[in-house]
């Protein structure tokens, strides 16, 4: 009874959101053109720098654009070709199907909000340290302890979040040894219609331009590899240049960043779509490896199913809470399982040097093989 009258003083939102990247943004500015009124809370303010490779497949466009984000007025580096080389710099070039585009998460996100905004949507800069569901609606708690109820809650809190520890999800109780470091680099060596992925022992990295010119070095690396160098200075020194052409870019590109930003415990484990009644969106639903380039796009085309399930529920009476939640997994499923197996196939043979060398010359010697991956882990453009 307390709690009934209680739940009823606090302030109630129809969709909140937790988190407030590409899949939160997606989803807030879809949500907003849709004529819902959305509170996005984000631990950051923009505009920010995230690790990513920052090359968006070409999937994501018609949905951008139909979302009022014109990617025509940032004039961004178009990008149709893919390079890979192995750590002894073999060399593979193929055309990219789909394409994509450079374009840094610091100038991304940050447009992104400022539309969102532009479209009603509110934004709360917290850290949201709880949610529970009860009586039908969500209690959110903030680090501030203020509590916010909503009907419908997004999860869109990235890879690793301490949401994660506290829904006691399985993935966060297993330690990863994956580690991303990026930072971006003045360069003049680099084709702007170029994604390069190159490998060095214990990881690789993707290389490709961003909206100023910029070059975006960004690398996953495995700790073990990491750990017996002191820093990312060093490390790029014995280790990323033990590969000719990161070793020719390193010795001659200049850092923009005063440190490398860098990221642990990166997981690629299986997680649920949704959990506790909130129907994640991105990472948070799960994260394919950046060896499949385009965990953007999914992140952004999860926003978008997820939308059309709130959307079903909040305006069709007969269409209940478990309808939006069964109907979000399964098209959840439908579009990102077979991608996300295929990037778990890749992980678990990155985990063995050998067999991940041996796997990086198979692919760098056969463009069958490339395009077939490619194939596999890439989906089609988001029809509207
Ligand atoms: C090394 C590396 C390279 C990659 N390269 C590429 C690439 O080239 N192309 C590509 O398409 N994908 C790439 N990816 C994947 C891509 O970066 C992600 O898939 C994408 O960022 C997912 O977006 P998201 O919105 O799910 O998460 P994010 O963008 O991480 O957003 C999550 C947000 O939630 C906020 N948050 C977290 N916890 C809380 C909380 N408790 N309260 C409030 N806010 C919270 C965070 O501050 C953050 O802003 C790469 C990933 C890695 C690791």
């Amino acid at each position: 009874m307390l709690l009934k009258r209680y739940l009823h003083e606090v302030n109630d939102h129809e969709v909140l959101i937790v988190g407030g990247g590409l899949a939160g943004l997606t989803a807030a500015l879809d949500l907003a053109q849709r004529g819902k009124q959305v509170l996005v809370i984000e631990k950051n303010t923009y505009p920010n720098h995230k690790v990513c490779g920052e090359y968006v497949s070409n999937e994501v466009k018609p949905y951008l654009e139909h979302l009022g984000f014109s990617l025509s007025d940032f004039s961004l580096p178009e990008i149709n070709t893919f390079q890979i080389s192995t750590q002894k710099g073999r060399v593979i070039q193929i055309d990219l199907p789909l394409g994509g585009f450079g374009i840094s998460r610091y100038a991304l996100d940050y447009h992104l909000y400022m539309l969102a905004k532009k479209k009603g949507v509110v934004f709360q800069f917290d850290t949201v340290t709880n949610i529970q569901f009860m009586n039908d609606r969500f209690l959110v708690t903030l680090s501030t302890d203020k509590e916010i109820l909503a009907k419908v809650v997004l999860g869109a809190f990235g890879k690793r979040s301490n949401l994660d520890v506290k829904l006691d999800r399985g993935f966060i109780k297993r330690k990863s040894q994956w580690l991303g470091i990026k930072c971006h680099y003045e360069y003049s060596g680099h084709p702007s219609n170029l994604v390069g992925l190159h490998n060095f022992p214990g990881g690789y990295g993707g290389l490709s331009e961003i909206e100023d010119g910029s070059l975006n070095f960004c690398s996953l690396v495995n700790y073990e590899s990491f750990k017996k160098e002191k820093n990312i200075t060093a490390f790029n020194k014995n280790v990323v240049s033990q590969n000719p052409l990161l070793r020719e870019f390193l010795s001659n590109a200049s850092p923009k960043f005063e440190k490398s930003i860098s990221i642990a415990q990166i997981s690629f484990e299986k997680k649920k779509a949704v959990e506790n009644h909130i129907l994640m969106c991105g990472d948070t639903a799960g994260l394919i490896h950046p060896l499949c380039g385009n965990g953007m796009a999914m992140a952004i085309h999860s926003a978008k199913l997820s939308v059309e399930s709130v959307m079903n529920f909040l305006e069709k009476p007969t269409f209940l809470r478990a309808d939006m939640e069964n109907g979000y997994q399964q098209e959840w499923e439908k579009n990102f399982k077979n991608r996300l197996w295929m990037g778990r196939q890749l992980q678990t043979l990155m985990m063995h040097t050998n067999w991940f060398n041996f796997g990086m010359n198979t692919v760098a010697n056969s463009r069958t093989v490339l395009r077939s991956l490619i194939r596999s882990t890439h989906g089609n453009p988001i029809t509207i």
